[in-house]
């Protein structure tokens, strides 16, 4: 009996081989395998740029839109913002007495990135009211304040109301991209891009995203490419900052934890097609993810582990960054009392440690191992200073209080790759350019992975309008140079 099911399961089993060879393949690797190989326009990314061009491609009359996305996941960096969107709208700004212009804009991307290319930043203004209300017609609801984002020097950021912002705008729009007809594939990867053939139709050639098995050759009428920065590439970034070394972790994956896609792939595949690739030295470093408390300036400040301050606190976060990595140790102190307006991060930081509430500034600085003394007189300097409105270390003369009343909050700051600003050079309408400045036919850029627009830093909320406004002119232009060439071929 026992002998008898062992062979009949055995035979079972051998009949059964051929399938179970077949079923070893991933559920990727099936889908790659089926995939049409035939598009009207193909996204390279699922952040907001690609799933704005998406959604834009699908209104605009594309019919087969294919998303790539390399990851478990979409949304890519978007997913983990802060959701703040810079918009020059009048009809949001001035009733909250609020006076905006495209000039404005120019001006102050100028004060936070010195070298911009002002035709970009006009386009991005004059684009942005128009950009908002396309995600609020797609279900966003937005808070009806219009705030100063960090970094910006101006009021005119807008956020989607409750918290995740950024998650809202990815799953918004990767409902409507869905809603419309796009296939938004997860864990396929671009790996390399082709120029047009003799029908006018460029090529992208997919994979798995660690590199096994076969490729696959997809064409389209147009490909946008929405690949991110590079922040989550160390080597990368290592070529052009040799200060950022993989002990420097990003905004975006703080603790190592998180999906994270930014790897530079748009620029590679990009430049490897011949497209001008600048900037890429300009990498913004973030000095707020760690101990840090408020969302505003004047109610804290920095020490190093001296018990000393080595920078006005309000200065522009690049100043702050590069102060930060000029002193001794990988991190230093930030310090306010229980006076100040704390962040919704205060019960979070304090469970997990990275704050710390101490009722004395003695008790406060030997946790923190600084010398007690040096620490008394620093904070007794700054509020003498910050009662006279200006400090006699570094000029500072924004104050919201004196740092006084006990308990005191402390924990470590350090510095955090935040974004990069390098990347491949596009037009104003988002089209990609090659070193002599011609356009290469069939492609776009928008989001992260371009270059030219902010310099070396950008204010607040003008990436995420970017990804918008830009993503929206790729999407459409994409759409209509398919449509083109499908009226061309019929
Ligand atoms: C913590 C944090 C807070 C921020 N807050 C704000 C804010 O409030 N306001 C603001 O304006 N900006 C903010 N930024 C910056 C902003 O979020 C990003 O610049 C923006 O989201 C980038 O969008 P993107 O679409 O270009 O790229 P991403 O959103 O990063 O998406 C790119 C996608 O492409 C995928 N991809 C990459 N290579 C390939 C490939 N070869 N094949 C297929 N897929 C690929 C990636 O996996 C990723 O999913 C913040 C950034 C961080 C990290």
């Amino acid at each position: 009996m026992t002998a008898g099911f062992t062979r009949r399961r055995l035979l079972g089993l051998a009949a059964m081989a051929p399938v179970c060879a077949k079923a070893a393949r991933t559920p990727a690797e099936t889908v790659l395998t089926a995939l049409a190989a035939d598009w009207d326009v193909i996204m390279i990314g699922s952040g907001l740029a690609g799933l704005t061009a998406a959604v834009t491609a699908c209104e605009s009359g594309a019919e087969r839109v294919l998303v790539l996305e390399k990851g478990p996941i979409a949304g890519g960096h978007t997913l983990y913002s802060a959701g703040s969107i810079a918009v020059m709208s009048p009809k949001r700004q001035k009733p909250l007495g609020i006076e905006d212009s495209a000039e404005l804009w120019v001006e102050d991307a100028r004060k936070a990135g010195q070298t911009v290319s002002a035709e970009h930043i006009r386009r991005l203004a004059e684009g942005s009211e128009e950009a908002v209300d396309w995600l609020q017609r797609h279900g966003i609801v937005f808070a009806e304040t219009v705030y100063q984002a960090v970094g910006d020097l101006h009021p005119r950021s807008v956020t989607a109301l409750g918290i995740s912002a950024g998650r809202r705008y990815i799953i918004t729009l990767h409902a409507a991209a869905r809603r419309l007809g796009a296939r938004v594939l997860l864990g396929v990867r671009a790996v390399a891009l082709g120029r047009e053939d003799s029908t006018g139709r460029v090529s992208v050639t997919v994979g798995l995203p660690d590199g096994r098995g076969s490729k696959k050759h997809l064409r389209a009428g147009g490909v946008v490419i929405a690949t991110g920065g590079f922040t989550a590439n160390t080597a990368m970034r290592l070529l052009y900052d040799s200060r950022l070394t993989a002990d420097i972790p990003t905004t975006a994956n703080p603790s190592g934890l998180y999906w994270d896609g930014a790897s530079g792939d748009g620029i590679r595949m990009g430049r490897a097609l011949g497209a001008a690739v600048a900037g890429m030295e300009n990498i913004i470093l973030l000095p707020y993810a760690g101990g840090r408390l408020l969302d505003y300036v004047g109610g804290d400040i920095y020490v190093n582990q001296e018990g000393q301050r080595f920078v006005d606190e309000s200065a522009p976060v690049y100043d702050i960054a590069e102060a930060m990595l000029r002193q001794p140790g990988p991190s230093v102190w930030v310090i306010t009392d229980s006076a100040s307006r704390k962040g919704a991060s205060l019960g979070l930081k304090l469970t997990n440690g990275t704050v710390k509430r101490s009722d004395t500034l003695r008790e406060a600085a030997q946790s923190m191992g600084v010398p007690p003394a040096v620490l008394e007189r620093t904070l007794r300097e700054y509020n003498e200073d910050a009662v006279r409105g200006l400090d006699r270390h570094f000029g500072k003369t924004v104050f919201t209080q004196t740092i006084e009343v006990p308990p005191f909050y402390w924990g470590r700051e350090s510095v955090f790759v935040h974004m990069t600003l390098g990347g491949l050079s596009v037009t104003p309408d988002a089209a990609l350019l090659d070193p002599s400045r011609r356009r290469i036919k069939g492609f776009w850029a928008a989001g992260e992975t371009t270059e030219g627009i902010f310099g070396r830093g950008r204010p607040g909320g003008m990436s995420l309008a970017g990804c918008l406004v830009f993503g929206r002119k790729a999407g459409r232009s994409a759409a209509e140079r398919a449509a083109a060439l499908r009226s061309q071929q019929q």
